[in-house]
């Protein structure tokens, strides 16, 4: 029997304007090397993983191949496509670049610290649920605020989970909420303009009532959104490097 086909979609198509910085984030360096080198290597050397999709911003596929992908031989990485103006529009221009996959894991390449155990188990997940993402317990309290700033409610922090990358799903069912995103947003409408989508899981629950697994992540797999996070990372990376393992 042949073995199923995974393929990742790295996001890399953003302009990180918080990080207030002229260059995207994910080229930003950590201990010598771009963000991105370090989200596409956990990838590249996941032999469960069998290909790469990277979605770049506007007029960049053709340098990010030359200064990204074949200096670092990136071998997986087939394809490199343009991303849209929002995050969930890169993801579907990442979808239409995968061929024959039966599960996709999609990462947000701004998160360098993806480790070999979470790509494992999310393909594992994706197999088992059909949809999964990488997720954190919250720490601290979370506050909904009303529109004057002041504090209006507090969920009870032990439902609380952060969404972290991948998000992992069957190919056919995520491409099939997406086509559904697409064909909403051009509808337009209340509805419409009622829904952030600010993840995947997200567009799956929506659109397809799916139930998505929430597997465990690690409280390492930051995004670089601030530059702070890039001091963080650094220090995470090192500390893995010297074989330094957080988890108790
Ligand atoms: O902006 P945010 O931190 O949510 O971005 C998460 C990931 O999605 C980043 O890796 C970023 O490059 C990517 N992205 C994208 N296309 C966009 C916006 C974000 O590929 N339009």
């Amino acid at each position: 029997m042949e073995r199923e086909k995974v393929t990742a979609v790295v996001l890399a198509g953003g302009s990180g304007k918080r990080m207030g910085s002229d260059i995207p984030k994910q080229y930003l360096p950590i201990d010598g090397r771009p963000v991105l080198y370090y989200s596409l290597k956990a990838f590249e050397d996941c032999p469960l993983v069998d290909e790469i999709v990277l979605v770049v911003g506007k007029g960049e596929t053709d340098s990010c191949m030359e200064h990204m992908v074949k200096p670092w031989n990136m071998r997986k990485v087939r394809r490199a496509v343009e991303g849209g103006r929002e995050r969930y529009h890169s993801v579907r221009e990442g979808l239409k670049a995968v061929e024959k996959a039966d599960y996709v894991l999609i990462h947000d390449g701004a998160r360098p610290l993806l480790t070999d155990r979470i790509i494992r188990d999310s393909v594992e997940s994706a197999r088992m649920f059909g949809a999964c993402v990488a997720a954190m317990p919250v720490k601290d309290t979370i506050k909904v605020a009303d529109a004057e700033g002041f504090a209006a409610e507090t969920p009870d922090r032990s439902t609380l989970w952060l969404m972290q990358t991948p998000q992992s799903f069957s190919c056919s069912l995520i491409r099939k909420a997406y086509d559904m995103l697409a064909q909403a947003e051009a509808a337009g409408g209340p509805d419409w303009e009622r829904l952030h989508i600010t993840d995947d899981a997200m567009v799956a629950e929506t659109f397809l009532k799916m139930k998505v697994k929430l597997i465990s992540g690690d409280y390492s797999n930051i995004k670089i959104t601030t530059p702070e996070d890039l001091i963080v990372a650094e220090t995470l990376l090192k500390s893995r490097k010297n074989g330094n393992n957080l988890k108790k």
